[in-house]
């Protein structure tokens, strides 16, 4: 498809003619960020115009174009965050899956329909809609870097919008890609990229979005939400996390340990709904301690293709877990699974340090016995370390689990009351004997409460978050008693009050 535009998707780039990749150019970031919104802006129209059919078209072109080329987005990705290419294939995978249902869903969701009426306003036809709210900014991390965004990214556009997105300044290329993709398979700029770090993100929020998706820290967050309060723009925001994951006295617990050690190690533990923490029964505590180290032990961190675990891609995130594991160590907690001491004697890590160098690497921690009130139980660890806690009964797990500040995720193991304590955890998501299942289904809403942040994205609810409702409320008769009026007098306000008694007052038989 042609397109009439002069300026492309890479040109609003602000990284300074090293191309996609290169660090953010020192300049005028908020010029670069207005000329991408402005261009977002003229595109959204048409893209509006197109219809969800016209949209599902082009976006399922998208799909196709990112699933042809899935494995040169995985090695983007692993060159970017080090990760295996097996998890690098399954975060795509799963941005695919998303994108085909916001797709398929977005018609159905947010396209017009009849409401009822009421008695009282009976002359009136009512319809809702949700109307794209124009351009999103979308603020994206690094630990996801496809699967994160494009919950944002694909549910915002499958509603109507034009999207502006910064990618983390640790993973250019891989945004730059998806925005080269989706320029592939649309050909125009509905979808951009701008580039850099703390303040491109910060004059993407002051630009004039329509509304602003933020993934990242729940620091940041905080900062976000604070810029857009100047200019009311809205926010959705999916910040951090410290998911438990709970084992009851009849769990399966072979299948739990599998779950603790796949949800807290995978992608070395650099993952917002991750296992932070295993809170277990008594009863089947000293079992899973050794299901766990049993599993746990076998895994490698390196940066081999064979290796279980990647580095730790966030280099100043090295000293924070060591720092955790070593306090908690300090404190009287025991490690049945890696050797703190070893890392806390590792090489000093700076932002200089290549990802390939072996002092990123962090091997696998368990932690048991750590003290209530560490640093470890409540702050977000962000690597591969699990700490596994003996609980009295579920009331107490429930309660531990929901001491945190954060509420995002979680994962309850039990045969007979799994969906029971999963309510009862004060989180946006919890899965019922599996672990991070709701990820993985489209039609789930994913986000938050607390710290952890607010607003949906997956789902209907997350379509519904990037569009607004729009009713319209149609007189279809005039209606013989009009209440919305000066010619209104006593007799009408008679009939009035007797038709409120008579709908809701309490009726003769009652109390
Ligand atoms: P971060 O907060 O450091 O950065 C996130 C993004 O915000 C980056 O693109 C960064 O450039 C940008 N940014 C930084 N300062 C900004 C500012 N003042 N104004 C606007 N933008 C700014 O987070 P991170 O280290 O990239 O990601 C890791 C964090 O993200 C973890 O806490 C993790 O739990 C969280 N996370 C949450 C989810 C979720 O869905 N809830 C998903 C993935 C990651």
């Amino acid at each position: 498809m042609s397109t009439e535009y002069a300026v492309r998707p890479a040109d609003v780039s602000v990284t300074d003619g090293g191309g996609p990749g290169e660090p953010a150019a020192a300049g005028e970031p908020r010029e670069h960020v207005a000329a991408a919104v402005a261009l977002a802006r003229e595109t959204q129209a048409w893209w509006a115009g197109i219809g969800f059919a016209g949209r599902r078209h082009l976006l399922d072109r998208w799909r196709q174009d990112i699933v042809e080329h899935l494995d040169e987005l995985a090695a983007v990705v692993r060159q970017e965050t080090g990760k295996p290419h097996g998890d690098a294939a399954l975060e795509i995978g799963l941005a695919v899956e998303h994108l085909a249902w916001a797709a398929r869903h977005a018609g159905r969701t947010l396209g017009r329909r009849r409401v009822g009426s009421t008695l009282l306003a009976a002359h009136l036809a009512a319809t809702v809609e949700y109307l794209p709210f124009g351009v999103i900014g979308v603020i994206g991390p690094w630990n996801y870097p496809v699967f994160t965004p494009m919950g944002s990214i694909g549910y915002a556009l499958a509603g109507g919008n034009a999207v502006v997105f910064k990618p983390s300044e640790l993973t250019p290329r891989t945004g730059q890609w998806l925005v080269d993709s989706f320029e592939r398979a649309v050909g125009r700029p509905v979808l951009l990229a701008v580039q850099g770090g703390p303040e491109v993100g910060d004059a993407l929020c002051r630009s004039g979005v329509d509304k602003l998706g933020f993934t990242g820290s729940t620091r940041t967050a905080q900062k976000v939400m604070a810029t857009c309060a100047e200019t009311l723009t809205p926010v959705l925001l999916e910040g951090g996390g410290k998911d438990a994951l709970i084992v009851d006295e009849d769990a399966d617990v072979r299948a739990a340990a599998q779950a603790a050690v796949w949800g807290g190690l995978s992608n070395a533990g650099q993952t917002c709904i991750g296992v932070e923490r295993v809170l277990a029964h008594e009863a089947v505590y000293d079992e899973l301690v050794d299901a766990i180290r049993e599993e746990a032990s076998r895994l490698r961190a390196g940066t081999d293709d064979e290796a279980d675990l990647g580095p730790i891609t966030l280099p100043k995130q090295v000293a924070i877990i060591r720092g955790q594991v070593a306090e908690a160590v300090a404190a009287g907690a025991r490690a049945v699974v890696g050797s703190p001491t070893s890392d806390e004697e590792a090489a000093e890590v700076s932002e200089h340090t290549p990802i390939s160098d072996p002092a990123r690497l962090i091997q696998p921690v368990v932690l048991v016995d750590t003290p209530t009130g560490a640093r470890i139980q409540v702050e977000e660890t962000f690597g591969p370390v699990i700490t596994v806690d003996r609980v009295r009964d579920m009331d107490e797990a429930v309660a531990v689990a929901n001491a945190v500040p954060y509420g995002l995720g979680g994962a309850v193991f039990s045969r007979r009351r799994g969906p029971e304590i999963a309510r009862r955890v004060r989180s946006g998501m919890t899965s019922v004997n599996n672990v991070v299942g709701f990820a993985g289904l489209p039609a789930l809403p994913f986000g938050g409460v607390g710290g952890s942040g607010f607003g949906r994205i997956h789902g209907e609810d997350g379509l519904r978050e990037f569009c607004y409702a729009k009713s319209v409320a149609r007189q279809r008769f005039t209606p013989p008693v009009s209440m919305t009026n000066f010619e209104r007098r006593a007799r009408v306000d008679g009939i009035f009050k007797t038709a409120l008694t008579v709908l809701h007052g309490r009726r003769p038989w009652q109390a």
